[in-house]
């Protein structure tokens, strides 16, 4: 197997080019021998003709002796290589030189198609003949005509040397040519790949050059410069993912170690104990949240969460998520009310959806000042199911609502980290609905409220 494509192309360009030069001039050759022949053929019958001619002018003369006729005639023929000869049926009349001409008439003759023909030109071994019949004073009598292939063969077999000669010599010349268009096509390709190896996790902003490559080059190095778009996107999306991360863990960390130290530093009541304990317990909870929550983004980034699909009734779900956040709603002061018929059993993850319904209800009631309402409505059909998280809250203006699903994205920092927010709630709402094949849209006025909605096809 050669590794190198540019030297495979090369090896394939010069087996096609030796099949059609082979094929071509194997083509050739039997074009040319058969042109070679066909003359012979045309010189061989005019000599057979001009010995008849010859035959019956003697015929004329000698007043109708057909031996001494013969004779003159073959005598009278100026012949270089070939010989001709008369018959009279299968009776040599005369030949020139010592040459079977009965033999090659018969020859003639048994091929059928031949037989009745006035004049013909066939193969005899080592030759080619040629005969022509014709009547003089009644009687009928054959003139033939040979040579020996041995011309025809000389030449055929010169051309042959040459092309033997010329076939690697060409194939030589094709080699290089085609290696040398091979390494000229692959020039763009090398550079492409010089500059893809400059690229590395710190300069992904880089891109490939495109220049003026072939059009199916360019086609790659724009191919690779989206690739190169999104991992560079999906890599910042990390850092800043990272970065965050870091950034709400210090806050927790920071509180329960300054709450530790100025404990710690003198004699405290058991009461004193106590609050700073409730404190660095209040604290450790949040970042529990905050680490299970990063935790479960980075596991869905990774594709290593698995849906644990279980059948369930949606408006169970609902009125349970309700009745867990009802006393928070009290708390608040928030009217809670949750419509949901009757359901038909739903396949997904309860734990997840769970999850993601809790999320958005706690938002609502969170972002919703004392007095308000926040309705959870159930609408679930043949084609999917509906859930609508309406509140009377602060609403979201058009700018963050852009932006709500992404994480660590808070529309007012102060306000949602008072509430105890990370900005990660929506997005695992986002990542959840979208792992179940539905969609969470968000419908928001600012002062009137939002209602976030999330469909799933059955
Ligand atoms: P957080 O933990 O900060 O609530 P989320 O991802 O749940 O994070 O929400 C992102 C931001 O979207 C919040 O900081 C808040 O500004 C806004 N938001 C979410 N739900 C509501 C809502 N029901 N009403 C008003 N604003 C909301």
């Amino acid at each position: 197997m050669i590794r190198s494509f540019r030297l495979r192309l090369t090896v394939w360009y010069v087996g096609c080019f030796a099949a059609l030069f082979a094929l071509l001039t194997a083509g050739l050759y039997g074009v040319l021998s058969r042109a070679l022949t066909s003359r012979l053929d045309e010189s061989l019958l005019s000599q057979a003709a001009t010995a008849s001619a010859l035959f019956q002018d003697e015929m004329e003369e000698t007043q109708n002796d057909p031996a001494r006729s013969a004779t003159e005639a073959v005598s009278n023929m100026r012949l270089r290589a070939g010989k001709v000869a008369v018959l009279d049926g299968a009776r040599v009349l005369a030949a020139s030189g010592p040459f079977d001409a009965a033999a090659a008439v018969r020859q003639m003759s048994a091929g059928a198609r031949l037989a009745g023909a006035r004049e013909s030109a066939y193969s005899i071994p080592g030759a080619r003949a040629a005969v022509y019949r014709f009547n003089c004073h009644g009687r009928a009598y054959v003139a033939v005509a040979a040579e020996p292939l041995d011309a025809i063969d000389a030449d055929l077999a010169a051309i042959r040397r040459a092309m033997f000669l010329a076939f690697p010599l060409i194939l030589a010349i094709a080699g290089a040519g085609g290696y040398w268009f091979a390494t000229r096509g692959m020039a763009p390709l090398d550079a492409m790949a010089a500059q893809a190896r400059r690229i590395t996790g710190s300069n992904l902003d880089a891109r490939l050059e495109i220049g003026d490559a072939a059009g199916e080059l360019t086609a790659l190095a724009e191919s690779f410069n989206e690739l190169l778009g999104r991992l560079d996107q999906s890599f910042d999306n990390m850092r800043r993912f990272v970065a965050d991360a870091s950034h709400e863990l210090r806050t927790p960390v920071a509180v329960i170690r300054g709450e530790a130290d100025v404990t710690l530093a003198k004699e405290r009541t058991a009461a004193e104990y106590k609050e700073s304990l409730a404190i660095i317990l209040d604290e450790s909870r949040r970042l529990s949240r905050l680490v299970d929550d990063l935790l479960n983004l980075a596991r869905a980034d990774a594709g290593r969460v698995k849906l644990q699909a279980q059948e369930f009734y949606w408006n169970d779900l609902l009125s349970e998520c309700c009745r867990s956040v009802q006393s928070l709603a009290v708390a608040r002061q928030i009217e809670l009310e949750c419509r949901c018929a009757a359901d038909t059993p739903f396949s997904g993850d309860e734990e997840l959806l769970r999850r993601m319904t809790l999320n958005l209800l706690d938002n609502a009631i969170r972002y919703t000042p004392p007095g308000g309402k926040v309705l959870a409505e159930l609408e679930a059909g043949a084609e999917g199911v509906r859930i609508r998280i309406s509140d009377t809250g602060i609403g979201i203006g058009a700018d963050a609502a852009a932006h709500v699903f992404e994480r660590f994205f808070r529309a007012d920092k102060a306000r949602s980290r008072g509430n105890g927010g990370f900005g990660l709630g929506l997005a695992i709402v986002k990542w959840i609905a979208e792992s179940h094949r539905g969609a969470v849209e968000l419908a928001s006025r600012p002062g009137a409220g939002s209602t976030f909605t999330v469909t799933f096809p059955r």
